[in-house]
């Protein structure tokens, strides 16, 4: 299969035009007539995933994260992006991003995080998007839950669901819960009055600390679920999309989350 098909394969799933402004999905490396027969699905990229990759016989990375955002001035061994276009050259390597668009498609990232927590009603936080009919498509979601319950009850859930030892919440405990808001990853700038008008609580991926006081200021109660725990589901999301293709499609095991947990 041509590497120009199965981007045409994603982009019909997750198009360009639903991504965020100054974001850069797409094609990162690679001529797009190479015969793909082989690829490797992944969070993130860097040199463990390529070497993964070339270890497998892929002949196509695909990712969430893009590779690259700013414009990059020399490819070398003198930074990590280099690196690994280089380990990309060597082993004939292509590599894919899907970025905010994946997030911002139907059945993407953000709709797959408010079924997680039973979120249903649901409407994009951002509109990045509007299809011929008037459907809006974007950025977070935010929907009711079935039952109420409290802020510290929620925060427990959302530990269960995305298997963390534990979570940072900001908020009173005792708040109710009802409407809910998510956005996965780093989801610190969706906040706004509208939002905390919106919604009872925020869930997103990871907030700095200067951004979870901006929520406090807004009493929008906030919970993180973590970066990785958010975002690892692009994985089979992929898979899901290139199931029927004449590919083998291999999930990374060598991308792991970044951070590791204490015990106890
Ligand atoms: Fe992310």
């Amino acid at each position: 299969m041509k590497l120009q098909e199965i981007i045409d394969k994603i982009e019909s799933f997750a198009p360009l035009a639903m991504a965020c402004e100054g974001d850069n999905p797409g094609l990162m490396f690679g001529k797009r007539d190479k015969e793909i027969e082989r690829v490797l699905v992944a969070l993130d990229v860097d040199m463990g995933v390529i070497r993964e990759a070339a270890e497998k016989g892929a002949d196509l990375i695909v990712t969430h994260h893009p590779l690259m955002f700013d414009p990059i001035r020399q490819i070398n061994e003198e930074t990590p992006a280099g690196r690994c276009l280089l380990e990309l050259a060597e082993n004939d390597i292509a590599l894919y991003s899907a970025h905010t668009n994946l997030d911002s498609a139907k059945g993407g990232l953000n709709d797959i995080f408010a079924d997680k927590l039973g979120i249903s009603g649901t409407k994009p936080i951002e509109i990045t998007y509007t299809d011929e009919n008037g459907t809006d498509y974007g950025i977070g979601r935010v929907g009711a839950i079935e039952k109420e319950t409290t802020l510290a009850d929620f925060a427990t859930f959302v530990c269960k669901c995305f298997d963390l030892p534990s979570t940072n919440f900001v908020g009173d405990g005792n708040a109710k819960v009802k409407t809910v808001a998510v956005c996965s990853g780093s989801g610190a700038d969706m906040i706004s009055k509208k939002l905390a008008a919106e919604a009872d609580v925020y869930v997103t991926g990871d907030v700095k600390y200067s951004g979870a006081r901006k929520f406090a200021s807004l009493d929008l109660n906030l919970i993180t679920a973590g970066h990785y725990e958010t975002e690892i589901c692009a994985m089979e999301v992929f898979k899901e999309i290139l199931s029927g293709c004449p590919l083998e499609i291999i999930c990374s095991k060598a991308n792991k989350n970044v951070f590791n947990y204490t015990e106890g």
